[in-house]
């Protein structure tokens, strides 16, 4: 499987904004960001010489959700075309469907400080799900699933630090964390509305539909 190897950083560079890939250091003065907000490359600080027309802005927010999820083209088109054979909203369906990614889940929980880190540790057989040991980052959790780090992954310095970095960011209402013992559950169904305010899905539909 491709991995993307070169700075995360020039990738919120490139999209303009800070995509929170790092963890800890996005939120420190080393973020790259809050150093070199303009886009990576020779040409990165000129001015841009043509006006954002439709096609690249659909472009940008496809990137953008891409990034964010740490999905390579190929997987992410499989996700809009599932989304689009569901009933209801393609755009809400496909953020719920990268949201219950056992990965992003992990993160959510507070169990990784980014979902690159949280794609780690799944791989790694780190995490349970109700008590069968899953090591697919890709693997989509249930309502009612239960999310535990092994037993002999409990004291695991990088879930440790993770759990005590995250309680300021809390998870989502669809989640519960009890980091004492630790352990997380799905409660519910991905609440996709204040992501989609953020994610224009409809572009990355438009961009799709062609
Ligand atoms: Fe983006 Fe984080 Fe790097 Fe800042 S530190 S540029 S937010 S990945």
């Amino acid at each position: 499987m491709s991995r993307y190897l070169d700075s995360v950083c020039k990738l919120c560079r490139r999209e303009g904004e800070k995509l929170f890939l790092k963890g800890r250091r996005c939120l420190g003065p080393k973020c790259s960001f809050e150093r070199r907000s303009y886009p990576p490359g020779d040409h990165g600080q000129k001015p841009p010489t043509r006006a954002r027309g439709d096609f690249r802005r659909q472009l940008r927010t496809k990137q953008k959700a891409k990034r964010i999820y740490g999905i390579f083209e190929k997987q992410f088109r499989n996700y809009y075309f599932k989304a689009a054979r569901q009933t209801g909203i393609t755009g809400e369906n496909l953020i719920a469907l990268l949201e219950r990614r056992l990965d992003n889940v992990v993160y959510r929980l507070g169990f990784a400080t980014s979902r690159k880190q949280a794609r780690q540790l799944v791989k790694h057989n780190h995490f349970t799900v109700n008590g069968k040991r899953v090591n697919i980052p890709s693997y989509l959790v249930e309502v009612g699933d239960v999310i535990t780090p092994r037993e002999k992954s409990r004291e695991n310095i990088t879930i440790q630090e993770a759990l005590e970095f995250s309680k300021q960011r809390g998870a989502p209402e669809w989640l519960e964390i009890d980091s004492d013992k630790p352990e997380g559950r799905v409660q519910g169904a991905p609440i996709v509305e204040h992501i989609a305010s953020e994610l224009n899905t409809q572009l990355i539909i438009e961009l799709y539909s062609k």
